[in-house]
């Protein structure tokens, strides 16, 4: 595999973090221990220090990322900042710093990396279809939509907080909507998307064609994918980050995922021998130039599959490359001989059915395996197939019951969990 390519300033943004972070944010007094010093090369001191986690900054809330000794309690008078809690269970909900000034300019720098987001910039209009827990306005009683409108250019398509709440006439006042607010970029959880593809499909509706569709907020499956090409004829890539880190990679317009290395470092930790791909492993985020937050090594909870190569046909020569997001590392699941298999391997292997829409797979021991899943058409030959196939990738000795179903329903974050391993283990252990 070839080494990445990084430039001199992304060699200088990483050691000016580590150096702001280490002299001046309270979290990292006590990893100064573990610093081997100014003369060892700028990647030797990054892999000597530890992993940062949402326990950690969840524990030691507020301030410990804080840098420069600057006060929050100034920044949220000045208007500089807010806190924002992230969606999720209990166990990954955190209060962050948001500086929406430092998201914006992430973001523009993302869209640098897909020449279909390229001339992009924060005058388009922006539909969002994605959980009210994770943006937007939340509310029970349905909202008009000027009242789901924000600054004039961001259109949100739902009020919430899970897609379960949807009936026909929400589906109906999307559509219109849509068609009425005429966004540049739509936006939005893969999952909840491809259901309003679904409604469009079963319905014989068209749908109003923005320039691009991005998703993000969770893992897209391929089924989802599929969904949408039959609705939409428009590129569609992945942006991946989060709350904590902004945008870290995005999909260019060839389908590989590269560092968004204006705004932050990444370090890949691959899988242990034993759990499967050397290629796939987890990644630790270090944030550039936010004035208000020094992320160190910051573990995401996504795995990911680096490319095999570091050249991409579209001719970006700088940063990571990845092949693609895995899915969450909790979200793991094993073989009967105890290998890891992501929620991508899953994927990759149930999208080669034909109508099939969506699935959850429980694993409930070490060999039984539970899977729900969505059909358009009702199709037993399809589920005896699917069956064979997951022996393939569990293992011979795997007990595999497949149940059709009508509908399944999100976690309490109103996002999706498509794969659950209902077996101890620690996903701090799973890396060399
Ligand atoms: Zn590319």
């Amino acid at each position: 595999m070839h080494k990445p390519f990084f430039s001199d300033k992304y060699y200088k943004d990483s050691l000016d973090a580590l150096t702001i972070a280490l002299e001046t944010a309270p979290a990292y007094r006590t990893w100064r221990q573990f610093d081997p010093g100014k003369d060892a090369s700028i990647d030797d001191r990054y892999a000597a220090m530890p992993v940062l986690t949402k326990k950690d900054i969840r524990e030691h809330f507020p301030g410990v990322v804080v840098p420069h000794g600057r006060s929050l309690t100034e920044g949220i008078e000045n208007g500089e900042i807010e806190f924002v809690e992230t969606s999720g269970t209990t166990a990954e909900k955190i209060t962050n710093v948001w500086n929406q000034m430092w998201w914006n300019a992430s973001e523009a720098a993302s869209w640098k990396l897909n020449s279909h987001t390229a001339h992009l910039d924060h005058s388009f209009r922006e539909a969002q279809l994605a959980s009210a827990l994770s943006v937007g306005f939340h509310s029970n009683d349905d909202l008009p939509m000027h009242a789901r409108i924000l600054n004039g250019r961001f259109l949100f398509l739902n009020e919430k907080m899970s897609a379960h709440e949807w009936t026909k006439a929400h589906y109906e006042r999307m559509i219109r909507e849509l068609d009425e607010f005429k966004p540049a970029v739509l936006e939005g959880n893969p999952s909840l998307l491809a259901r309003l593809a679904w409604w469009a499909i079963d319905n014989n509706k068209s749908v109003y064609q923005p320039q691009v569709i991005l998703f993000t907020y969770e893992f897209p499956s391929a089924l989802h994918l599929q969904s949408l090409k039959q609705i939409f004829h428009v590129p569609m890539a992945s942006s991946y980050g989060s709350t904590e880190t902004g945008y870290v990679f995005m999909q260019c317009e060839h389908g590989i995922f590269h560092q968004n290395a204006d705004f932050c470092r990444v370090d890949f930790e691959p899988l242990k021998d034993m759990y499967g791909r050397q290629d796939t492993g987890r990644i630790l985020v270090t944030t550039f130039h936010n004035p208000w937050t020094s992320l160190i090594r910051f573990d995401v909870g996504d795995l990911v599959r680096l490319n095999d190569s570091y050249a991409c046909s579209c001719g970006r020569k700088e940063g990571l490359m990845l092949r693609s997001i895995e899915g969450r590392t909790a979200n793991a699941t094993f073989t009967t001989s105890g290998r890891l298999i992501t929620t991508k391997q899953l994927d990759d292997v149930l999208s080669k059915f034909n109508g099939l829409r969506e699935y959850h797979l429980d694993q409930a021991s070490q060999k039984e395996y539970n899977l729900k899943i969505i059909m358009q058409h009702k199709n037993d030959v399809i589920v005896k197939e699917i069956i064979r196939e997951m022996h393939f990738l569990y293992g011979k000795d795997a007990a595999i019951k497949v149940e059709a179903v009508e509908d399944i329903m999100p976690a309490s974050s109103g996002k999706y969990r498509r794969t659950w391993a209902h077996l101890k283990f620690d996903t701090k252990d799973l890396f060399s």
